[in-house]
């Protein structure tokens, strides 16, 4: 409800004044009323008693003229009039009948001027001086006419003016004396209120000891013990606060001290952290970033603030940022990553956890935003990536070379069963089919006077390679090492290749190498279908492979050649290269078990040089050598090929020959002992010799069942034919 104002000279500041305005008017309007209104009371009051005293006279005199006058008795009517005229005051008295002349008058004069005859029944003259009053005059029920009195009001116009002066006083008196009851009462009542007022005033100037000293017992009274008892109150009250300020403003300082402590804490722990951590306003400038923040953001302490965000980011990563922010404003929570181009050049990731700033209001003010360098993690995430996809695909590599670890280890130990080494050609042409089912091969060998390399196995759909090819027409045989081509159109192709007439897209020449020997080649045409990405890891493996294949075969055909020549050591003698005696034995007790079951006959000749140590003692043992050499060559010469010549020892030779009879030993004993003079023994630019031998021939079984029997009963013919002169044949005869 909206409350009127009062029009501003009612409402003064003051009681007082109010009263007073209040007050004043009615005082001033009884003052004017007893002025004003006194006069004209008191005059009808006189008035109305003039009529009164008027008609009395009237009717009594009129009473008294009436026989007068009725019987004409003009002394009685003038003595009536006479003793009328003793009334003070009378102006006139007339009696009219409607005769011009009145029958009896006094003061016609008066009369006249008055205009007695319009006065009615009572009432003033025309002319204000004279109060008249008519009453008929009666006599025996016969109006003889009108008795008019004419009475002064000189005395009541005299009455009237000195009442109105009275009166004047008193209202004078009553305004004086109203006026100062109104500042009587005005002051009684407003000065204890104003006195509590002037109390408040102090007391709401903080002087609470003030109290408002109205001692009466009216409402005034109570009102001041009420406001004294309140001001009590508010003093304790205002006590109690004091001391709860006091306390609270202890505790408060305790825990603004903390409060100090804690942000020091926690400012110094933000200016410490690892993490960057600043305040962006709302137009992504930054207000507040610690130490790490600089730091990420490659600038010195304090470079920062003031600089926008966009001014390290692509416009794309900017408008990234800025979805994030509207995406907070709307409630949702927000962590994201972001690139940056830090002031010194470093491209970074940042994780960034933020929260979106309002104040009190509700604006929003900005971001606070938590964010780390997580390039190296990002980095080393991609890097696990790869290597787990690495990792993955080796191990299916790995298994595929597990795979291919077995057939190797199968062929290893196939490899090893064989006796010969087309058993090997055989098994690598069988395997490769396993190790290389996409593609095709050839291995090739260098033939025993390694000139040419023949074709020992093929596999798969290879090209039709020639079956002999040059060292010359293999890169790989040239330099001594593995080539692979697997661009034809900017790699060199080999000659043995481009022979086929047709060029595969890629081909690996291994050479087969053994104590550094070339033993041959192995050739593998096209690689497995690869793509993408594993192509150069597969192709690399795929040669890997092929290195293994070959280097197995190396293997195979090394071990068996080096055992070959093992066993050539360990039968023959190192010096004629013919077999020893150590084989000799074993081969003689074989062949007389196979002679004993096919019986069949088997001759020995035990063969000796003649002179031999005068060879040695005149031209030195290398001599010896030499003719031991040529000696035993002649021997092998001479043999045929199921027969087996042996050097027995020193300088004797031992001939076996299964299936033949003594004639046939004898001439062949014969036979040597003749060819054997002509033997031409070069040395030292000459020749030596000529030579003679000394034979001793036995038989089996004739000579004894066993070898040894038998070629002692030959040792024996021959000491015979030594003792018996040398450089000639003697059969046992035992
Ligand atoms: P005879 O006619 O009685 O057989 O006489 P010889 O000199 O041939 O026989 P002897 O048994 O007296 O001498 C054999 C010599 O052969 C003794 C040895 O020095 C020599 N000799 C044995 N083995 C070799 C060898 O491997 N090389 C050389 N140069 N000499 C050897
Ligand atoms: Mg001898
Ligand atoms: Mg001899």
């Amino acid at each position: 409800m909206k409350i009127m104002a009062a029009p501003s000279f009612l409402a003064p500041r003051r009681i007082s004044i109010k009263l007073i305005l209040v007050l004043m008017p009615l005082v001033l309007a009884f003052s004017l009323l007893i002025v004003l209104l006194g006069p004209r009371y008191f005059r009808i009051q006189a008035i109305h008693e003039l009529e009164y005293k008027s008609l009395s006279i009237a009717e009594m005199t009129a009473y008294s003229l009436a026989p007068a006058l009725y019987l004409n008795d003009r002394p009685t009517i003038d003595e009536v009039i006479s003793s009328v005229r003793k009334s003070p005051d009378l102006d006139y008295l007339v009696v009219s009948d409607g005769s011009a002349k009145p029958p009896a008058s006094y003061g016609l004069e008066a009369a006249v001027r008055s205009r007695y005859l319009e006065i009615e029944r009572a009432g003033i003259s025309a002319d204000g001086l004279v109060y008249g009053v008519k009453v008929p005059v009666i006599y025996n029920d016969r109006k003889l006419g009108d008795l008019h009195l004419g009475f002064s009001m000189k005395r009541v116009y005299e009455f009237i003016g000195n009442l109105k002066r009275t009166l004047a006083l008193v209202g004078l008196a009553f305004f004086v004396i109203g006026l100062a009851a109104v500042f009587l009462i005005s002051n009684a009542i407003a000065g204890p209120l104003r006195r509590m007022a002037q109390t408040a005033g102090r007391i709401v100037e903080g002087d609470l000891t003030r109290r408002a000293d109205v001692s009466s017992r009216d409402e005034t009274g109570d009102l001041a013990r009420s406001f004294n008892t309140m001001v009590d109150h508010l003093e304790t009250a205002r006590r109690t606060l004091e001391q709860r300020v006091e306390e609270r403003t202890r505790e408060l300082k305790t825990v603004a001290d903390a409060l100090r402590e804690s942000e020091e804490l926690f400012r110094s722990m933000v200016q410490s952290m690892g993490e960057g951590v600043g305040i962006v306003d709302p137009d992504e400038k930054f207000i507040f970033a610690n130490a790490a923040a600089h730091a990420i953001f490659g600038l010195s302490e304090g470079r920062l603030i003031g600089l926008g965000l966009d001014e390290f980011m692509t416009d794309e990563q900017f408008a990234l940022m800025q979805e994030q922010t509207r995406a907070r404003r709307r409630g949702q929570k927000s962590a994201y990553e972001v690139e940056i181009k830090s002031a010194d050049g470093k491209s970074r990731t940042l994780h960034v956890s933020a929260i979106t700033r309002f104040d009190r209001d509700g604006t929003f003010t900005g971001t606070l935003g938590v964010f780390s360098d997580v390039s190296e993690r990002k980095w080393t995430e991609i890097s696990l990536r790869e290597a787990n996809e690495r990792l993955r695909l080796s191990v299916k590599e790995l298994e595929a070379r597990t795979a291919e670890m077995t057939f190797l280890s199968e062929l290893y130990d196939s490899f090893q069963s064989c006796k010969k080494e087309d058993e090997i050609y055989e098994y690598s042409a069988q395997f490769a089919r396993k190790l290389f089912p996409e593609t095709g091969g050839t291995l090739f060998i260098f033939n025993a006077s390694r000139n040419v390399l023949e074709a020992v196995a093929r596999w798969g759909d290879a090209a039709p390679v020639p079956e002999f090819m040059l060292e010359d027409d293999c890169w790989g045989l040239r330099r001594g090492k593995a080539y692979v081509m697997d661009n034809p159109s900017t790699q060199l192709i080999c000659r043995h290749v481009e022979q086929s007439g047709r060029t595969p897209a890629a081909t690996i020449c291994e050479p087969v190498v053994s104590g550094g020997q070339m033993m041959g080649l192995l050739y593998l045409e096209g690689l497995p279908a690869a793509s993408g990405a594993r192509t150069d890891f597969a192709r690399r493996l795929w040669a890997q492979l092929a290195a293994n294949f070959r280097e197995r075969i190396s293997l195979a055909l090394s071990n068996l050649r080096l055992s070959e020549k093992l066993l050539q050591q360990s039968i023959r003698d190192p010096l004629t290269n013919l077999f020893n005696r150590r084989y000799m034995e074993e081969t003689l007790e074989r062949e007389i078990f196979r002679a004993t079951r096919s019986q069949l006959p088997l001759g020995v000749i035990m063969i000796d040089i003649d002179h031999f140590k005068s060879f040695n003692d005149s031209y030195g043992h290398e001599a010896g050598d030499a003719m031991l050499k040529a000696i035993a060559a002649f021997l092998q010469d001479q043999v045929r090929k199921e027969d087996v010549a042996c050097r027995f020892g020193g300088e004797e030779f031992t001939l076996i020959m299964p299936g033949a009879g003594l004639p046939i030993v004898l001439s062949r004993a014969q036979f040597l002992l003749e060819q054997a003079r002509l033997v031409h023994i070069p040395f030292a630019g000459g020749a030596l010799g000529p030579v003679t031998l000394s034979l001793g021939v036995a038989m089996f079984p004739e000579q004894g069942r066993t070898g040894g029997l038998v070629i002692h009963a030959a040792d024996e013919a021959l000491l015979k034919a030594k003792r018996s002169g040398r450089n000639r044949v003697v059969v046992s005869d035992r």
